[in-house]
């Protein structure tokens, strides 16, 4: 009497992953409910088993779902936006700006729609998340039918989420409770990374992770920038970081390792952290090459990711594969570095091993889930078939075989993917979907790159300084200095404050005549604050009116404190010149008549223009009226250090040099 089965799927070479790396050719898997019954022979599953359906897999690979140990599923809407940029430029200037301004719910469930759909579509059967609504999120993946440990992001910066950590901290333990029970769905938290976190971050974090029984994930030394940085500011690494704030007290998921030292590797160890990897993201990036091999050969639990499709941009776990195969050769110049079998394994059974999942897939064994994936061999790429060795199996699935090779998936016992075909999903209409918000972004970052304004308001923490702007500019002779003595000596004159400065002042020119002016300014005199400070300025093109004996423009001004480098600056603005600009600044405050001036004298230095020195008198005011009687009063100070019209200059400074 046969026993009865759901599903068996017969006639492939069944790739086990299993400890003793067992190949059956010409095998079988007997699927009952959501687990795995038996793995074997066709003829022996034949004879003990009465499917009610049958899958024939003959010329197919049939091999463990494979795991996305890293992801950002939601991104893939950003899939294509910018590329070949510096990581700060990327982040910074596109992707935050982005983010804030479109992230919402329903950019979540489409993105991870469009995620799961490419995904499952390519054999993947377990993601791991970290992004934002990770409710949404959840949502999706569980409508897919497909695996998920979905962590909600946390960091000390708002998020489109959640303006502060103690709120992102509570839509998790919210999102946990809601999600614990789910049969695929690991709910958990994500401290996005150690330098976007603080101490209290992780810590809560990780007691929020023991209380529920989840894994933490988070990135950690994904550069070699980021562990310096750690050195230099906590002394000591990312991930030792990461043990002492409490991440490693619970199960964890860490994303890259990329720079991991010998020390690292001894507590990823220890710890028991599953160690994500990302090839084509560490590539893309420029971020580095993980030391797979050492890993592997210190018994880490190592894993494989794809990332976020913004920095992949696909989600296809086939050519991280096999990259994790060839990198290491490339880089040790040892051809045997990391075997294709190996390779196989980071994304089947030693990625659920990182994941922690591997009391469940991972491997084909009975008693596992039935997450599987059938993939067709004998296409142009992956033929002629040589079978004298079992082990060549490998070799095909990692060096030739690609995504779209996948033929049927199942998930929990449950068919997702057969023929090449969606069974739980509709393509067309997710890519409408997705299309749709790209439409959004589109028109939004189209705008933008022509206006300079909306680009320093992406990055925020713009302040918008008064309208009208009056001054005059006068060059002095020799020995200046007397004359501006006279202004300040007057009766009517009140001195408020004084200070020195050096300013390096770069500016960007464009053919709109739009101007950003990026400041570096230091205080000189004694007592003032070491700290250079740093500014960016946006002066748009400026009305001018002349009056008796100054200009007045009336302009939109903006400034935000400079907290990237100048290369920053240059890549994101990509302005049509450069000029740079030094001076020497001497500066006095006043009150005359009651309105507040600035009297600044001024020396050039370098550069072809004349040095000077030149004597500025500024004020300004959001009031045109009030601009029309100030430029009068610049007239009674220039009379009082006896300048006349023939001194003056009419320029800016960056139009003199
Ligand atoms: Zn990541």
């Amino acid at each position: 009497m046969r026993e009865t089965v759901d599903l068996l799927l017969t006639g492939g070479t069944v790739v086990t992953m299993d400890a003793r790396w067992t190949i059956v050719p010409d095998g079988a898997v007997a699927i009952q409910g959501r687990q795995i019954v038996a793995v074997g022979s066709a003829a022996a599953l034949a004879e003990r088993f009465a499917p009610r359906e049958t899958i024939d897999c003959t010329g197919c690979a049939v091999i463990p779902g494979l795991i996305n140990g890293h992801a950002h599923v939601p991104m893939s809407l950003l899939r294509g936006m910018v590329a070949d940029q510096q990581l700060d430029v990327w982040l910074f200037g596109y992707m935050f700006p982005v983010e804030s301004q479109f992230v919402d719910p329903e950019f979540c469930y489409v993105g991870t729609l469009l995620s799961c759909a490419e995904m499952l579509r390519g054999g993947t059967t377990t993601f791991v998340d970290m992004y934002y609504f990770e409710e949404e999120v959840a949502r999706a993946a569980d409508e897919a039918g497909i695996r998920a440990i979905c962590g909600q992001t946390v960091m000390r910066l708002p998020t489109p989420d959640a303006p502060s950590f103690d709120v992102g901290l509570e839509r998790a333990r919210r999102f946990i409770e809601a999600w614990r029970d789910h049969e695929r769905i690991v709910p958990t938290v994500a401290p996005h990374a150690p330098y976007t976190c603080t101490d209290r971050i992780y810590r809560e974090a990780a007691a929020l992770c023991r209380r529920f029984g989840v894994p933490l994930i988070t990135h950690l030394s994904e550069t070699a920038h980021e562990v310096e940085t750690s050195i230099r500011e906590r002394e000591v690494t990312p991930i030792r970081y990461a043990k002492r704030v409490g991440a490693f007290d619970v199960p964890c998921i860490a994303a890259h390792c990329t720079h991991a030292t010998e020390d690292d590797i001894r507590l990823l160890r220890e710890a028991k952290v599953g160690a994500v990897p990302c090839p084509t993201s560490n590539l893309k990036l420029a971020s580095g090459i993980a030391p797979y091999r050492r890993l592997i050969d210190s018994g880490v639990r190592t894993g494989l990711g794809t990332d976020g499709p913004a920095s992949n941009d696909d989600q296809d776990m086939f050519t991280e594969i096999q990259l994790a195969a060839l990198l290491p050769k490339g880089v040790s110049g040892d051809p045997t570095a990391v075997p294709a079998r190996e390779a196989l394994a980071l994304a089947t059974c030693w990625g659920a091993k990182a994941v922690h999942l591997d009391h469940l897939v991972g491997v084909l064994e009975p008693g596992k889930r039935a997450d599987i994936a059938v993939v067709a061999l004998g296409r142009l790429h992956t033929a002629p078939r040589y079978t004298y060795s079992p082990e060549a199996i490998y070799s095909y699935l990692v060096y030739s075989a690609h995504a779209a090779d996948v033929r049927d998936v199942l998930v929990d016992g449950r068919l997702l993917v057969r023929n090449h075909a969606l069974l739980t999903l509709d393509e067309g209409e997710i890519v409408r979907r997705s299309q749709a918000i790209a439409e959004r972004i589109n028109t939004f970052l189209a705008h933008r790159e022509r206006d300079l304004l909306a680009k320093i308001i992406a990055l925020g923490g713009v302040q918008q300084a008064e309208i009208f702007e009056i001054q005059v500019k006068a060059r002095l002779g020799p020995g200046g200095e007397p004359l501006v003595e006279r202004i300040l000596s007057s009766p009517e004159v009140a001195i408020t404050k004084t200070s020195v400065r050096t300013q390096y002042d770069t500016y960007f020119l464009f053919r709109n005549r739009e101007r950003v002016r990026i400041r570096e300014d230091h205080r000189t005199d004694p007592g003032a604050r070491p700290e250079p400070k740093y500014t960016v300025t946006l002066m748009a093109e400026a009305v001018r009116g002349e009056y008796p004996h100054a200009i007045v423009l009336s302009r939109a001004r903006y400034t935000a404190l400079a907290d990237h480098t100048g290369r920053f600056y240059r890549e994101y603005f990509q302005p049509d010149q450069v000029v740079e600009l030094e001076k020497r600044r001497k500066r006095w405050r006043i009150i005359y008549k009651d309105h507040d001036f600035a009297l600044n004298l001024d020396t050039l230095v370098g550069g072809g223009a004349d040095p000077g020195p030149y004597l500025e008198i500024k004020t300004r005011t959001w009031s045109s009226r009030d601009a029309a009687e100030r430029a009068g009063l610049i007239g009674e100070l220039l009379a009082l250090a006896g300048l006349d019209e023939h001194a003056m200059v009419k320029q800016e400074y960056v139009d003199l040099a």
